[in-house]
């Protein structure tokens, strides 16, 4: 088989990239190793910058028509009272809050809107396992389908969006450098009672850290606990972490039992590395693939989705021609990796001042950073728009054919 780009791993950052793809007129295979994109305990943030983007590729509305849940400020619940994070009603732009959406119904959008497009090729159940190499450069994968068979895609460009476990980059040889984590994530869900709040929320109590999304009937719980605790939380028994719900929110005290047992629960080995190099000839990473995010401000998807937005506006136009020249592929990197490291080291900082002593028991009063003129207009800009957001240059196909009819040859189609 025989494509121009080659996409491993439909999550957010693979199915963006084949939409801009696709909608400009390159032809993309897109290669997904589940059957679906029902993956629970996945991120359920879209924050401002995605939201343009969507907007910008006529998208918005019908994201707006999927279920979820809008934040315009974010807060934490202490032992004494609420203190708040950032507003975002204070950003500029349309989009001044952040959309809680499921994540496969995020990921059906994308990829329901680009198999509108004849030369967008999706293949579910399709692992990718190795890479195809010729004269030194990177000329597509190999991958397994669901009957066990090995194919081969040949491509001008293969990208990684495979994730933090990327296999394309263990295939490349490629490995990240990694910055540590005081905590992983325990996820697990329970019923949604009449009078609950209607806002997702962060709760803080002395050694103790939880979020709560709300998702319509229940709620979407993530308990936060030291690195590798899980081992130690499961000996004590499901009881235990019952408990330690109940303590931190005893409005759930009576809908705890709902948590039947470990098999309900998802856990999140929090990890947060980046590679020093995201691209060999042939060949580009991005999203998490490139750099796993803390779960800190809930930005990896948004990240994943820029970073995608880059490699469409850079190289999309070359590959409109058949070409991926790795001065492109670095391009995109030095466009990247630069807020990926900004982001990066705010969420290491967040990790080390609140996190860590968060975890090891009782913690000073929190104070309302809002009430600091700075951090009141610069942590909602942080937090929804990041660093360096990213628009979406590359035309789709129709207005392409329209210059390249008016001019009478193709030419390169980013101003
Ligand atoms: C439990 C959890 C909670 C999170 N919460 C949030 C949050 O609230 N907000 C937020 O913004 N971010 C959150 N994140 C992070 C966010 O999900 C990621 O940063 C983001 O999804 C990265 O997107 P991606 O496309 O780079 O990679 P992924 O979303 O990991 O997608 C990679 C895709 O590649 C596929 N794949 C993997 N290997 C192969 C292969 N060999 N062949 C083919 N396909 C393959 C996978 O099945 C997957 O679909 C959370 C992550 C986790 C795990």
């Amino acid at each position: 088989m025989k494509t121009t780009c080659v996409i491993a791993g439909g999550g957010p950052a693979g199915a963006m990239l084949g939409l801009l793809l696709a909608r400009a007129g390159v032809d993309v295979t897109l290669l997904e190793k589940h059957g679906d994109f029902l993956r629970d305990f996945r991120g359920d943030t879209i924050h401002p910058s995605t939201l343009q983007v969507l907007d910008e590729i006529g998208l918005a509305e019908a994201f707006h028509r999927l279920p979820h849940r809008k934040a315009y400020t974010m807060s934490m619940r202490t032992d004494d009272g609420e203190v708040p994070i950032a507003d975002l009603r204070r950003l500029p732009g349309k989009y001044r809050y952040i959309a809680f959406v499921p994540q496969w119904d995020f990921l059906d959008l994308l990829t329901r809107e680009a198999r509108r497009y004849p030369n967008f090729h999706l293949l579910m159940n399709a692992k990718v396992t190795g890479l195809v190499r010729q004269d030194g450069a990177v000329r597509g994968v190999r991958y397994r389908d669901e009957h066990g068979e090995e194919h081969e895609v040949r491509a001008v460009l293969t990208v990684a969006a495979d994730g933090r476990h990327s296999d394309v980059r263990r295939a490349a040889g490629l490995s990240p450098r990694r910055f540590g984590a005081p905590m992983d994530v325990v996820w697990f869900r329970l019923p949604r009672a009449e009078g609950d709040p209607e806002q997702p929320f962060l709760r803080t109590s002395a050694g103790r850290l939880m979020v709560a999304i709300h998702r319509d009937t229940y709620w979407q719980l993530a308990y936060v606990i030291p690195k590798g605790g899980f081992a130690e939380l499961e000996a004590k028994g499901i009881g235990e972490l019952r408990r330690e719900v109940a303590l931190l929110l005893p409005f759930f005290e009576d809908r705890t039992p709902e948590l039947r047992g470990f098999d309900e629960v998802g856990v999140l080995n929090v990890e947060v590395n980046r590679l020093t190099r995201w691209h060999l000839p042939g060949l580009l990473l991005i999203g998490d693939a490139a750099h796993a995010m803390s779960p800190v401000f809930g930005v990896g998807i948004n990240l994943a989705v820029q970073d995608a937005v880059a490699a469409a506006n850079i190289v999309g136009p070359a590959l409109l021609r058949g070409r991926a020249p790795e001065a492109l592929l670095a391009k995109v990197e030095r466009r990247r990796k630069a807020p990926t490291i900004v982001v990066q080291t705010a969420q290491r900082v967040v990790q080390a001042r609140l996190i860590r002593p968060a975890l090891a028991g009782p913690v000073k009063p929190t104070p309302d950073l809002t009430r600091v003129p700075v951090v009141r207009s610069l942590l909602p800009r942080f937090i929804g728009l990041g660093v360096l957001p990213e628009h979406v240059r590359l035309p789709p196909r129709e207005k392409r054919s329209q210059q390249v009819d008016r001019e009478g040859a193709p030419r390169d189609v980013v101003q």
